[in-house]
């Protein structure tokens, strides 16, 4: 939560009130509205004028569809009081602009940033607020924010907060590169998951997405536009990245990029000894510090209950072509666990993969016979989950609740963990998918 003065940055605990801002004649009729509501919802009486000299370049909106989507996201588990606007940013300057004009009211309200929704309990909304619509703002005419720059020498990539990660993948391929460490689904914007971390199966090699940033852009709480990094407003920096959209709004994220691979070999294993399948994830991540040939580019891992849609939503990867009688492995009803683990490589050095693959899978120590390996493009493996969003989508299984929760659990005490959730609680009940791969900590 940051608070700057008497005023809120976000939604929070005192007081709570907004000013819209319009500068087009053809907005007044809203903007009457918006005030009037204003004025219904929290009882303040607002002086028109001062809203009608915010000027922004984008769009300040209180159309009911807007409002709409901006209280409700992929979790679908709150349902907040709505927005009384929503800002569509054309620039950076737009954002500035209008918190400038909360921090500089006598009132203050509240304004929070919204990426593309995915949050699972309302952390991109605000109640009587103003959403800031981070994605999606290139849409209609008009002066739009700004497209991907690529860096091919230096090796990075300059990209609006709002930008989805599948757009900053397209753009970077145009250059044979692409950001080095990601997350499991890319329709997410990076200011969303720069504000978590962005975790995924390259995280034991590269990091979090967070560690793969080297400066932002960033509108204050006083709307100040400032650019930080590890050199400069280094505590702004730290504070944002992973700041849970409460330090300032991200609008510019310079991404490191590598060399793109062009395939990917995709294996997963199965174990039915939790120590094993643990230890052999741990053994992986700690080959971070070899040469590429010598390591998995991606470890990640997952419980394995039943092999429905529902729990195998990632992807249809056991069949049709690799049917497993999961029934047959562990005839007890016990818990099953995947390793997932992949390897890059370009089509000039295809002829070492299955080598180094097969030096790599000889020291694992799971349930012989159980090697599921499919071969596919890079972009194709990174955009995988979209796939399967658009199977649920077809079967009207997207769009529900997602109660989903995400756990660090120690070393120490997975053990532990796996005995009292994967076999106790969860026994091999459940509905939704259960990830579980381990993360070098220093990283
Ligand atoms: C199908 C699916 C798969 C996922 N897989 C992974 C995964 O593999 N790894 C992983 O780490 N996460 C994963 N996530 C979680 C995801 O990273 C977070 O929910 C992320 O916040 C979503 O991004 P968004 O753009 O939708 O953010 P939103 O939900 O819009 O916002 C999230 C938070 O970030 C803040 N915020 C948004 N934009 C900005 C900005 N520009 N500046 C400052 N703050 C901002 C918001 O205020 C809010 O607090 C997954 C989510 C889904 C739905």
């Amino acid at each position: 939560m940051f608070i700057s003065r008497n005023h809120l940055f976000k939604q929070g605990e005192e007081e709570t009130l907004i000013h819209c801002f319009f500068h087009m004649a053809t907005s007044k009729l809203l903007l009457t509205f918006a005030i009037c509501r204003l004025i219904v919802t929290v009882g303040l009486t607002l002086d028109p004028t001062e809203l009608l000299l915010l000027g922004v370049d984008g769009q300040l909106s209180v159309d009911p569809s807007d409002v709409e989507t901006a209280s409700l996201d992929f979790g679908l588990l709150t349902r907040a009081a709505p927005p009384l606007a929503v800002l569509h940013p054309a620039s950076a300057q737009d954002i500035a602009q209008l918190i400038k004009a909360a921090y500089g009211s006598d009132f203050g309200f509240t304004v929070s940033a919204r990426g593309h929704g995915h949050s699972i309990n309302g952390q991109a909304q605000t109640a009587n607020g103003v959403v800031v619509q981070m994605s999606g703002s290139k849409r209609g005419s008009g002066r739009k924010p700004p497209q991907p720059r690529v860096w091919p020498r230096e090796k990075y990539v300059d990209v609006w907060g709002g930008e989805l990660w599948i757009d900053v993948l397209r753009s970077s391929l145009e250059y044979g590169l692409a950001p080095k460490s990601w997350t499991d689904y890319l329709y997410l914007s990076v200011g969303g998951t720069l504000s978590n971390a962005g975790i995924s199966g390259q995280a034991f090699n590269h990091g979090p997405q967070i560690s793969n940033v080297h400066e932002l852009d960033v509108v204050t709480g006083k709307g100040e536009l400032l650019t930080c990094s590890e050199e400069q407003n280094s505590e702004l920096f730290h504070a944002v990245l992973g700041g849970l959209g409460q330090f300032g709004i991200i609008t510019r994220a310079r991404i490191s990029l590598e060399p793109a691979p062009q395939r990917v070999r995709w294996i997963r294993v199965l174990y039915s000894n939790f120590s094993a399948f643990t230890r052999d994830q741990e053994y992986l991540i700690s080959l971070h510090g070899e040469a590429g040939s010598q390591k998995f580019d991606y470890v990640e891992g997952f419980v394995i209950a039943d092999e429905g849609l529902i729990n195998n939503w990632r992807s249809s990867f056991f069949s049709p072509r690799n049917p497993v009688k999961i029934s047959s492995l562990e005839p007890n009803g016990g818990v099953l666990y995947c390793l997932e683990i992949t390897k890059n490589y370009l089509e000039s050095t295809a002829s070492t993969i299955d080598k180094e693959v097969e030096s790599l899978l000889k020291r694992l120590d799971f349930i012989p016979a159980t090697v599921f390996t499919t071969d596919l493009l890079y972009v194709d493996f990174l955009d995988r989950v979209h796939k399967a969003e658009l199977k649920l989508r077809s079967k009207g299984l997207w769009e529900v609740p997602h109660p989903w929760l995400n756990l660090f659990v120690p070393k120490s005490k997975i053990g532990d963990f796996d005995k009292g959730v994967f076999k106790g609680i969860l026994g091999n009940k459940t509905s939704g998918p259960i990830l579980i791969y381990p993360m070098n900590k220093h990283k």
